[in-house]
């Protein structure tokens, strides 16, 4: 007996067929004996066409708003979940967000959950009923409704197991685990028995939507149990763990991460003198510009070229803001690129091994792909490279760090 919390994202209960099918798999557990809180996605496909609505109204929607009408596609699947359930004979309670609390700070599609209230979840329990949870959707505490970004409910749900203290958070996928890299782009990628906390968190943040970063933030932060899984194929699927164990024995590279959202821009001949990184990164952050990788060469005429990248969202406001700087601080001139895309190593295992960034671009300049910006941390090494290459990229580094599933015998 064990208390679950399960989260079933969007292709997962995209049609009425699979929400039954969810249905019958939580009654196996409500059979064996475990409690179970389950969360859910929209429909696959059912939050894009909200937000395309809202920009057939809006340019820049009004936050509020906004939240108001992406939250929906959530309250659709609990409500058709838990009569699936509860026509299977299993006793089932839908909740909103709101409904159970789940409250949040006010910054409207990017809120951050504070507290959730559990009571009401643990009567239910107790009472013998399955739970069912709207994912992605939060209230503030003056009772407007927010969303968690893009890939939420796994964020609802690491919460919810950490406020319950569950026994693992399961997050069930159209995969059945996280991968040495995406497997739709690399046919060989392997799956990861387990992987470190550290690295899933970078893995997350360099573009491998597989978990939302702020659910594996929270989880680990919460030491909560998780695990990510196959809806409908049985298997171990993946544990996100904190033991590390003896780093040497750890292979240099666990996985590669990749990103396509991403825009370069270049002021050239900026004046080389103290101040003029904030006069340029000022001015950005002030447009609510996220900037990522930031790049200033010296040169010898007593001027600078100054690179950085931002989300390809941005690029056009970027590229506004960029050229009042250029007028301001008397550069020579900007350009920008949108067309790039960021492709990482990461591992734990490379802070006892020397060599993996000489190694990575060697495999990247055998291939012939030319490296644009290059920056590092202790557990991972990322290039910006030109977007037409990234897939090539991706599984050259996938066979150069020996990730490739070896082939069936
Ligand atoms: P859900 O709708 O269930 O939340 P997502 O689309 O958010 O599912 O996440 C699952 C997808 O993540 C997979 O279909 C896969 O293409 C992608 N993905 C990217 N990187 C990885 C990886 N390293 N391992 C597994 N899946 C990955
Ligand atoms: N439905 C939301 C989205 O598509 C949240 C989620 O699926 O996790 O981003
Ligand atoms: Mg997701």
């Amino acid at each position: 007996m064990a208390l679950l919390v399960q989260k079933f994202g969007g292709t997962s209960v995209g049609t009425v067929e699979r929400i039954k099918a969810i249905a019958e798999k939580v009654k196996r557990f409500r059979d064996q004996g475990d409690d179970v809180v389950v969360v859910v996605s929209a429909m696959s496909g059912e939050t894009n066409r909200l937000i395309s609505l809202a920009h057939e109204i809006q340019d820049q929607p009004e936050a509020r708003e906004y939240d108001v009408l992406v939250s929906t596609g959530e309250q659709v699947t609990i409500a058709l979940l838990s009569m699936a359930l509860e026509s299977l004979g299993c006793s089932a309670r839908s909740y909103t967000g709101s409904q159970i609390a789940i409250t949040t700070d006010d910054a409207h599609s990017k809120a951050r959950i504070q507290k959730i209230e559990t009571e009401n979840i643990r009567k239910d329990l107790d009472a013998g009923r399955v739970v069912v949870v709207a994912g992605f959707q939060g209230v503030t505490e003056k009772g407007a409704i927010t969303t968690l970004g893009r890939g939420g409910s796994d964020t609802t749900a690491v919460a919810l197991a950490a406020a319950l203290e569950a026994d693992e958070c399961q997050i069930y996928t159209d995969v059945d685990g996280v991968y040495t890299t995406d497997p739709r782009v690399v046919e060989g990628a392997r799956r990861l028995d387990k992987i470190t906390f550290e690295e899933m968190l970078e893995m997350a943040s360099l573009g491998s939507k597989v978990l939302q970063i702020r659910s594996v933030e929270f989880a680990g932060k919460y030491n909560v149990r998780l695990r990510v899984l196959h809806s409908f194929q049985e298997g171990p699927g993946t544990l996100i763990t904190i033991d590390e164990e003896d780093e040497m024995e750890q292979p240099m590279v666990s996985g590669i991460a990749f990103n396509r959202d991403e825009a370069k821009l270049t002021i050239k001949g900026v004046p080389d003198i103290p101040g003029v990184a904030s006069r340029i990164l000022g001015p950005v952050s002030a447009a609510n510009i996220e900037v990522d990788m930031i790049v200033q060469n010296v040169s010898e005429d007593r001027t600078t070229d100054f690179t950085f990248t931002v989300h390809r969202n941005d690029f056009q406001r970027a590229q506004e803001v960029v050229a009042q700087i250029v007028e301001e601080l008397g550069a020579r001139e900007h350009d920008g690129d949108n067309k790039i895309a960021k492709v990482s190593i990461v591992g734990v295992g490379m802070r006892s091994h020397a060599g993996v960034a000489t190694r990575m671009f060697e495999a990247l300049a055998k291939e012939g792909i030319n490296i644009q910006i290059i920056s590092t941390s202790e557990i991972k090494v990322s290039v910006i490279i030109a977007e037409k290459y990234l897939e090539l990229a991706v599984r050259a580094l996938h066979s150069a760090f020996e990730l490739d599933q070896l082939p069936a015998a």
